[in-house]
């Protein structure tokens, strides 16, 4: 825990996991001025626990906060906070294969004001969870997204670039609607209904026949998924082409169609790879990628990550 008072970050510290005291006031609990990130550590070969671009979520919680106007904290704290808290727990951790310690910072503001501003007060935290293989049953089973113009998790100019509650609180609703429709999540399109954004809380891709892995291009309504940009620095020693644009919906249900994406799925910290299969639209129709299995390529990028 750290707090921010009177204009410094104040007060580190390491306690047993336990309530935390707010005043009924706090501004995060009205306005939700609150942010998260997510991050692995993995316990190596040598006994020592190595925690992935742990600095890339530290620079990526500033961003979130500078979105929405919240208190940003030295990357440099955030990370040896971060170690420290994994030095105590490192017992903690699991060592059987693709499992790890996941990480969770967050920062939320507290002061107790009822007016609608920024705060002036924050406190900052990590807390941490032991977590198994995500694919415990082996990395065979894509997943359906609904593609939908009813709803949406961001907008332009809103505040999806940030790893922000809100945004989460808006992909709710839509995401028990794809749970009725079979559907993992939704593929999010920008509010125009023209360009794919995201594959729920995981950054989108497909691979052509060619074999480029093409992701959308980030701007301000999609998150910048440091799995995706590992991808990208990654993919081309695969012998993957890697391209992020803007894609149009009618295009990628053509491509899908005439077989020249062969394979999709959705990037992120807690699968790394989620493979697609099938596509739902409102109206109930379905397409399937490719042949609707696994595709070699999802499981040849998955494994060497
Ligand atoms: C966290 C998140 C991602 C994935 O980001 P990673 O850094 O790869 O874990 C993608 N989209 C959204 C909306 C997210 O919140």
């Amino acid at each position: 825990l750290v707090n921010f008072k009177d204009g410094q970050w104040v007060n580190p510290r390491i306690v047993p996991y336990g309530p935390i005291e707010l005043m009924p006031g706090a501004i995060c609990l009205h306005y939700g001025q609150t942010i998260f990130e997510g991050a692995k550590a993995f316990m190596h070969d040598d006994g020592e626990l190595y925690a992935f671009r742990i600095d890339k979520n530290a620079e990526r919680m500033n961003v979130s906060a500078d979105l929405i106007c919240m208190e940003q904290i030295p990357v440099e704290l955030q990370v040896e906070g971060i170690m420290r808290l994994l030095d105590v727990d490192r017992k903690w951790c699991p060592t059987m294969p693709e499992s790890s310690m996941y990480i969770r910072p967050f920062m939320f503001a507290t002061e107790d004001a009822l007016g609608v501003r920024p705060s002036s007060e924050y406190i900052y935290c990590c807390i941490l969870s032991p977590s198994g293989p995500y694919y415990a049953g082996g990395f065979n089973h894509g997943v359906r997204l609904l593609i939908t113009d009813k709803y949406h998790r961001a907008v332009t100019g809103g505040t999806g670039a940030s790893k922000t509650a809100g945004n989460y609180t808006a992909s709710m609703r839509p995401g028990l609607i794809a749970k009725k429709c079979g559907a993992s999540q939704v593929l999010y399109l920008d509010a125009s209904n023209t360009y794919i954004e995201e594959a729920g809380a995981m950054n989108h891709f497909h691979i052509t026949k060619d074999k480029t892995v093409v992701i959308p291009e980030f701007n301000d309504s999609i998150l910048r998924s440091i799995t995706s940009v590992s991808m990208i620095e990654l993919l081309p020693s695969l012998g993957f082409k890697v391209r992020q644009e803007r894609i149009n919906i009618n295009d990628f249900v053509a491509q899908i169609k005439s077989g020249d994406i062969i394979e999709a799925g959705g990037f992120g910290t807690a699968a790394v790879v989620s493979p697609v299969n099938e596509y739902i639209f409102d109206d109930g129709t379905i397409i399937k990628v490719g042949d609707g299995k696994i595709g070699e390529n999802t499981r040849k990028i998955y494994e060497a990550y």
